[in-house]
């Protein structure tokens, strides 16, 4: 397999690291050419407002949105998540808005009220999953089709799926748990989206 990690600004390295540790070919994208014959792409977590202004420049946009609604995996980690958005509420800038979400960026304030928690994610089996969250985002609205994986006690949502894509508000690289990655790798043209879902 062949996944493409969005290598602009963030943490892309770890993604990279933890995908080649479960036998695929992971390697950093820069460049709309580096796009083809992938198998599944992620957009990392840094600064959503950055990526997006990098991603613009790098003309990765409308490839990337192109390529997710023909069938492409694609899994947003929190910035990553905040550009897959629909909807953002909290920020200026604009996203990729491919998954019918409305997402709040930094929604639990500042960078000193990042914090850990252990998260039930049924669609990974019945262990608890360490739950990383940094200056994180949550979803606060989605629409049919998306599919919720796990929310907090008070009701959030914090990783969520539309067919082939996937967004998370944490971030699964920075542990030594590899189910979140697994899950993503498991997911193919068979969940694609079908066209008016979006
Ligand atoms: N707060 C960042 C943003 O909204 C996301 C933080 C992260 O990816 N860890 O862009």
């Amino acid at each position: 397999m062949r996944i493409g990690v969005i290598a602009l600004q963030g943490d892309f390295a770890e993604h990279i690291a933890m995908l080649s540790r479960l036998d695929v070919d992971a390697f950093p994208v820069r460049l709309p050419s580096q796009l083809d014959e992938l198998d599944g792409l992620v957009i990392p977590g840094g600064e959503s407002t950055t990526l997006n202004r990098l991603m613009t420049e790098y003309a990765l946009i409308e490839p990337v949105t192109e390529l997710a609604y023909q069938g492409l995996p694609v899994w947003g980690t929190c910035a990553g998540m905040v550009l897959l958005a629909k909807t953002v509420t909290n920020s200026a800038d604009g996203s990729l808005g491919i998954m019918n979400i409305e997402v709040e960026r930094n929604a639990f304030g500042r960078q000193v009220d990042s914090f850990e928690s252990e998260l039930s994610i049924p669609a990974l089996g019945d262990h608890p999953f360490p739950g990383v969250f940094i200056r994180a985002p949550v979803i606060r609205a989605v629409a049919a089709g998306v599919e919720i994986l796990c929310q907090l006690p008070d009701g959030a949502i914090v990783a969520a799926r539309q067919g082939n894509c996937l967004a998370s508000s944490f971030h699964p690289e920075l542990t030594g748990d590899f189910r979140f990655h697994s899950y993503f790798l498991s997911l193919d043209g068979r969940h694609a989206f079908t066209k008016g879902s979006h």
